[in-house]
């Protein structure tokens, strides 16, 4: 899968960014700031965007092995490759949000109602 990887956010050019409705700091590991975009993964959540036509609140995208061991993430966990969301469910429902993200090609889902958001991933399947 196509992946491009930056030290920072901050350093991902204009032109290597084609998702309007996100931005890289969005994407970016919350402890580190770097980012590994999977561009196969973000068409999808832009198309997921698209279908849905409301905002995507990004809890969670790429993340750092070391944030992700931070924050109790799973040692294999698909956050590490670029390819897995948590998206807040406060404007969303969690059955119609899932059908969606079904049909624009996410394969894996979890969601967490205590927390408040939904995690999605290109998969392999899961739960
Ligand atoms: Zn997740």
């Amino acid at each position: 899968m196509p992946t491009l990887t930056y030290r920072h956010f901050r350093d991902v050019p204009e032109s290597a960014w084609r998702w309007p409705s996100f931005s890289p700091a969005e994407i970016a590991c919350r402890g580190t700031g770097a980012i590994k975009i999977n561009t196969e993964a973000m068409d999808k959540l832009q198309s997921l965007r698209n279908r849905l036509g409301k905002p995507l609140i990004v809890r969670s995208a790429y993340r750092s092995p070391e944030h992700n061991r931070a924050v109790g993430g799973a040692p294999a966990s698909m956050h590490m490759q670029g390819t897995a969301f948590d998206i807040a469910m406060s404007n969303h429902d969690p059955v119609a949000f899932e059908a969606a993200a079904r049909a624009v090609g996410f394969l894996g889902f979890g969601f967490y109602p205590r927390s408040g958001f939904m995690h999605i991933d290109l998969g392999p399947a899961r739960q």
